[in-house]
């Protein structure tokens, strides 16, 4: 359990570069409202922990309605006086660069502190988490020249043609599993088009979105174009969706939170994107190489101790190489490296918090009473820290529990078909849509199955590729609208069409 009192000596002491202690102990952290730092007006702080030790990292404002109003108030004004949504494309542009820039400059800095509140190995937080928020911004600083609207081919008397305008003030609720990338996917796109933003972080790892605050607060934005408001779902979270001068939510997290996110938008018909989770099958074929296979199999389920939306947590194999397959992702995963983040041996670090750590131990309990076979893992660390083993359950019914409801943690469902065809039936049959995988040497086969399978995002012979220049987003109960891309751009901006009778 967390220490009574902060101990932000002994997290500090965990920390290896000076610059993450040096803000860790700078500290209880403020809400980034109107250009300043700021206490939650409520004089409320809540704690952080490092989920490796359990130990208190810092105190972070628990920002509320009363704060969500002020941060509403500075986004509007920022909004309305137009020093960011109407000045040049190229100057607002100048600004997303600086932000990616000062991410690289940092970029030692904000992996630390992210392994510190998140629990992830810090090398994947600095090859992934960091490389793509910084490459997220400089590829969104890239469209800000180029959002064009249209001219229309209009009866002679006319001259019509579209602007795209921004949308306003953009609420943004994110959540803990890669909460400075996140951020990223949700800052740069809204802000490339001229919008003004307020930034929720997770209550579970506010940290990083923090640290990105003072950077953007370095690249000298115009006051309020960014607040961020830590605390709370209920509270800070649910005063974003309901509030009557917020424009736009965009929210990624879970399909629950999801669907009140969107009851709550409709007081002011707020648009709303809605990324959502998964439960994505990945289909191996015999022909595959399993080579490639099973190592890209295993770091599709298990990347990110398997808290991530789009994992491939139900992986699909044909009758004929099941029992290899099965063989094979067992040996490797048995060889997962767990522990702190921080040690750069490490391939899993632990799950982010206790309610994580409760939940997925619940469902290697659900598995093993479901009949499912455990090959490896099946347990849950007993010392310090949320770690859970890798964990493979062979033999599993797509009707299984485990193989219907999301677990966010480091367990995979194997489950033999029979032909393309059940492969593809069995695949589909799940209440998400967000990711899918095809692994076969036949090329006819790849592109077919990719197009019957339905998931926003479908990947032939590889698992988990991400770049800001394609879109992301789910099918069904994966939510609706499209993050990262050129369809990002359609998140943030209204069409406006103006008619000149000539
Ligand atoms: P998880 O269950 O994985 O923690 P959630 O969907 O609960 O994910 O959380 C994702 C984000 O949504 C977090 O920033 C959280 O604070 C926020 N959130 C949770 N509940 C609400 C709510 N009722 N209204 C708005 N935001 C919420």
């Amino acid at each position: 359990m967390a220490a009574a009192t902060p101990s932000v000596e002994s997290a500090g002491n965990r920390a290896r570069s000076s610059a993450a202690l040096d803000f860790l102990k700078a500290g209880p952290k403020k809400l980034l409202i109107g250009g300043k730092w700021v206490a939650a007006k409520s004089g409320k702080t809540f704690e952080t922990l490092n989920p490796a030790t359990e130990e208190v990292l810092g105190l972070v404002g628990e920002g509320d309605k009363a704060d969500v109003d002020e941060a509403v108030k500075a986004a509007r004004k920022a909004f309305e006086e137009g020093q960011w949504s109407k000045i040049g494309p190229h100057q607002r542009a100048r600004y997303l660069f600086k932000i990616a820039d000062l991410i690289e400059q940092h970029a030692d800095e904000l992996a630390e502190l992210e392994t510190l509140d998140n629990g992830k190995a810090k090398t994947q937080a600095l090859a992934i988490d960091v490389a793509g928020a910084a490459e997220t911004f400089r590829y969104y600083g890239g469209w800000c020249s180029k959002i064009y609207g249209e001219t229309n081919p209009s009866d002679p008397s006319m001259f019509n043609y579209t602007l795209r305008e921004p949308v306003g003030v953009c609420g943004q609720i994110i959540p803990w599993n890669f909460p400075l990338l996140m951020a990223s996917w949700k800052l740069g796109p809204a802000l490339a088009c001229g919008n003004t933003v307020i930034l929720k972080p997770a209550e579970q790892t506010p940290i990083t979105a923090l640290r990105l605050g003072e950077l953007i607060l370095e690249a000298e934005l115009p006051d309020g174009v960014v607040n961020i408001i830590t605390g709370f779902g209920p509270g800070a979270g649910s005063s974003i969706s309901e509030h009557p001068d917020i424009d736009k939510v965009a929210f990624t997290g879970s399909a629950e939170v999801g669907k009140i996110i969107l009851k709550a938008s409709a007081g002011n018909l707020k648009r709303v994107s809605l990324e959502l989770g998964g439960k994505s099958p990945n289909i191996i074929f015999p022909d595959a190489d399993l080579e490639q296979a099973v190592p890209g199999s295993m770091m599709g389920v298990f990347f990110n101790s398997g808290q991530v939306c789009c994992a491939g947590t139900r992986i699909f194999v044909q009758k004929e190489v099941y029992e290899k397959f099965n063989e094979q992702l067992t040996k490797f995963s048995a060889g997962m490296t767990m522990g702190d983040g921080l040690d750069p041996k490490t391939m899993m670090g632990p799950l982010v918090s206790k309610e994580q750590f409760d939940k997925v131990k619940g469902y290697l309990e659900l598995g093993k009473k479901e009949g499912a076979r455990v090959t490896v893992g099946g347990e849950a660390g007993s010392g310090k820290g949320y770690f859970v083993k890798p964990t493979v359950f062979a033999d599993v019914n797509n009707n299984m529990r485990i193989a219907r409801e999301e677990i966010f943690g480091p367990v995979a469902a194997t489950i033999p078909f029979k032909d393309e065809n059940d492969a593809v039936l069995q695949g589909n049959d799940t209440t998400y849509g967000l990711a899918a995988a095809v692994w076969t040497r036949d090329v006819g086969r790849a592109h077919k199955v990719a197009r019957a399978l339905k998931a926003g995002t479908v990947w032939v012979n590889c698992y988990n590729m991400l770049d800001p220049i394609s879109p992301f987003g789910g099918y069904k109960q994966s939510g609706f609208g499209r993050e990262l891309g050129r369809h990002a751009l359609e998140l943030y901006t209204n069409i406006k069409s103006v008619y000149v009778k000539l």
